[in-house]
């Protein structure tokens, strides 16, 4: 008898470990920050707003990697049962190497001053997330879990990819199809955030 092989579509989760500069980037966000939490949605989109002008110049060389879109734009979705708030672009998106780079592993300058002010700080402005280039990180002010997903523009959908955290000492990574390009971020509220 022979075997038939079943395709499946998403690759088995791979897990990383965060940089330990970002672990304690992490760690602050989720437990010294309580006043502005609302800072993370402005974060959010404003990743979402600089990946629209980088399509929007990359366009400009070759307007196929808009995908058929005709504009570039940054949705909100809100799941009150779900617990979810879900914020989307059809920007230029990122390669598996480019979320690992950006999102995972790297300690770019930013997140060491960051972490100097906030040592200085008592009562730790949130306000000065923006200023130091660590405000992806700030989803999990709000969230025990986020989960990214993300192709680039020009793309097929199995470039797409699926980045999950809680915010701990690891992430993972899985390939995922996705139906068009661009970045979508997931964050699963935190109870006292709901
Ligand atoms: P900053 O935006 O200040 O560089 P972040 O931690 O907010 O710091 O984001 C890190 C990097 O991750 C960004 O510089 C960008 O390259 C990438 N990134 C984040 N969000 C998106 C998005 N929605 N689309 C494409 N790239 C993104």
């Amino acid at each position: 008898m022979t075997k038939t092989k079943t395709k499946t579509k998403t690759q088995k989760a791979e897990k990383h470990e965060f940089q330990a500069e970002v672990r304690e980037v992490l760690n602050l966000m989720i437990h010294s920050l309580y006043s502005n939490r609302e800072i993370f949605l402005r974060e959010l989109v404003s990743n979402a707003s600089d990946a629209c002008d980088k399509l929007r110049f990359e366009a400009l060389q070759d307007a196929s990697l808009m995908g058929g879109d005709e504009e570039l734009k940054i949705e909100i979705e809100v799941d009150k049962e779900a617990g979810q708030v879900i914020v989307r672009d059809n920007g230029i998106g990122m390669t598996r190497d480019e979320v690992v780079e950006n999102i995972g592993t790297i300690a770019r300058s930013g997140t060491k001053k960051f972490l100097e002010s906030a040592a200085d700080n008592k009562e730790f402005d949130a306000n000065l997330i923006g200023q130091f280039g660590v405000g992806f990180y700030s989803s999990f002010i709000v969230a025990d879990k986020v989960t990214l997903r993300t192709r680039p523009a020009g793309s097929k959908p199995s470039a797409g990819v699926r980045w999950e955290s809680d915010g701990g000492g690891e992430y993972t990574l899985a390939q995922e199809d996705m139906p068009k390009h661009g970045t979508e971020v997931v964050l699963h509220l935190r109870e006292d955030a709901s």
